[in-house]
């Protein structure tokens, strides 16, 4: 009887990843179940492809000060390692004696075969890894078709997620954490996750809270004053309150899909809420979506799904490239998306998708040096939506817009900032220009951007789209892009 009891007492490893909050989060819940003392881990490891690019660094260093706060307020603390988890989670278990280490079910290729090391080399000691779902509305791989493979198209997929029923009801934070005591770690601030020479981040300081409770405040703010008019205000780059702004919160895990999900389903419903309302669940199974594209197609983030894509004669021109990551291309409403990137480390939708589109279709540059680019600047940078967001403006993900269909940037602005008031928040040198001329100052007089200093375009946009058109022209579909 006693044995039983030390034995449930026990203790266990909460291995922390991207799901750095403390409510809701079934991996901390089990790890705390019958009262087991715990040690709170997080491993960085800044070796291998599709580490966390610099913005994403940056917003590390917040959220995990901000989960150290909420741990410490329940007795516990968050001890921080850097190298190869297979080598530093399996020592930390036999450390303390913990027979369990419990983590987040990830979807990325590189985690999971780490996750097959760690649970190797702590099955050697007779322990276990046992994951829970923290970052999906439900189980990754759930959603299922007839005959039991995965879906590549969204809107299948997101009729059958929504038929398994509403996610599960979120769970609060656990009171207190028995902690296990005298494992020391690395101090945050030697991990030097912030920029200093130069510091970069002002904008990112000014614009963003990370963390649970930064997450949690725009999430309320959001469905209480915006949810009503998300269906016809998303679009509209200039609002920032048009859409959620939630993302970096939903990719770290500091807020759960589940949370949001139900916060959505609870708000007051008012003028215009229900088609806010599914418009907004709409994107968050998107979210999904993607982590299960990945999960089914690891090669997502490298590789076209459509192998023909793969013979497109990209252009290496690095003169092209620099200028859209400087946002100086000459074409505003790019310059404005990419200025807006590089300063607050986000972008909205409908510019991701313009930004994406030059310089994939005009300046035919493969989309896997753009999806660098998002991925090293974004705070919300994530594998599965990144990858998949590519793929879909290159034209050669399994549920893509066809490459043949060329977004025109000037009618895109004309049509989504009729005004150019996105376009001179960005691009403070065009503010002066008429409604007319800020969408394509290089159709007007060279008297109108005399003295802004701002550049012609690099890419004719109709030579630009005929030489994208052409090169799709000479790709052979093949037998594997059915
Ligand atoms: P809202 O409109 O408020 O939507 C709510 C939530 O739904 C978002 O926070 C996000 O988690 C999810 N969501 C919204 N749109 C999409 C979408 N198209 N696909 C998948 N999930 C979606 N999103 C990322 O989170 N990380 C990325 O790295 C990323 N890269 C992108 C790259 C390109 C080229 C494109 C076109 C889109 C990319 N997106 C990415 C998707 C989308 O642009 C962002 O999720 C969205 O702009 C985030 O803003 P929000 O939180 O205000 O979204």
């Amino acid at each position: 009887m006693a044995r039983a009891a030390a034995k449930k007492e026990g203790a266990a490893v909460m291995w922390f990843r991207n799901d750095l909050r403390v409510a809701d989060n079934a991996a901390l819940r089990a790890a705390v179940a019958g009262g087991r003392r715990v040690l709170a881990v997080f491993v960085l490891d800044r070796r291998g492809d599709w580490t966390p690019g610099a913005a994403s660094l940056w917003w590390l260093h917040g959220s995990l000060a901000a989960l150290a706060g909420e741990l410490e307020k329940r007795g516990a603390a968050l001890v921080l390692r850097e190298g190869d988890a297979a080598a530093i989670i399996p020592e930390l278990a036999t450390a303390i004696g913990a027979d369990e280490v419990h983590c987040g079910r990830a979807h990325e290729p590189g985690v999971r075969a780490l996750d097959e090391r760690v649970a190797a080399a702590l099955a050697e000691g007779g322990r276990t890894l046992v994951h829970h779902r923290v970052a999906t509305l439900h189980d990754i791989g759930a959603v299922r078709t007839k005959t039991g493979g995965g879906y590549g198209i969204y809107a299948p997929f997101a009729r059958a997620e929504r038929a398994l029923g509403a996610p599960e009801t979120p769970h609060p934070a656990p009171a207190r954490i028995a902690a296990v005591a005298d494992v020391t770690g690395d101090r945050l601030d030697d991990w030097k996750l912030r920029p200093t020479t130069p510091d970069w981040a002002g904008r990112m300081r000014e614009t963003w809270t990370p963390g649970e409770a930064g997450g949690h405040a725009r999430l309320e703010r959001f469905l209480r004053d915006h949810l009503a008019d998300y269906a016809e205000e998303r679009d509209r780059p200039a609002n920032a309150d048009g859409t959620s702004m939630l993302s970096p919160h939903l990719h770290w895990g500091e807020l759960s899909p589940n949370q949001v999900w139900h916060a959505a389903s609870d708000a007051k419903a008012g003028r215009g809420a229900k088609a806010g309302r599914e418009k907004f669940e709409g994107e968050v199974l998107w979210h999904d979506f993607a982590a299960n594209v990945l999960w089914n197609d690891p090669a997502l983030p490298d590789r076209p799904q459509r192998p023909s894509m793969g013979t497109i004669p990209w252009r290496r021109d690095p003169q092209v490239l620099r200028a859209w990551q400087q946002g100086r291309t000459g074409v505003p409403i790019v310059d404005a998306g990419m200025r807006q990137l590089w300063q607050i480390g986000w972008m909205h939708n409908r510019v991701r998708m313009i930004t994406a589109s030059f310089i994939i279709k005009h300046a035919l540059v493969d989309w896997v040096d753009g999806e660098k680019w998002f991925w090293d600047t974004l705070v919300d940078a994530d594998l599965a939506t990144n990858a998949m967001s590519w793929q879909w403006v290159a034209g050669s993900g399994t549920d893509s817009a066809p490459f043949f269909r060329v977004f025109n940037p000037v009618s895109q602005s004309r049509k989504f900032d009729p005004a150019g008031a996105y376009i001179r928040a960005w691009v403070p040198e065009l503010a002066g220009l008429s409604d007319r001329d800020v969408h394509a100052p290089h159709e007007a007089s060279p008297d109108v951007v005399k003295g802004t200093g701002y550049p012609r375009p690099v890419v004719d946009l109709a030579e630009g789209r005929d030489r994208a058109l052409e090169a799709f022209r000479r790709t052979r579909a093949t037998r594997e892009d059915a």
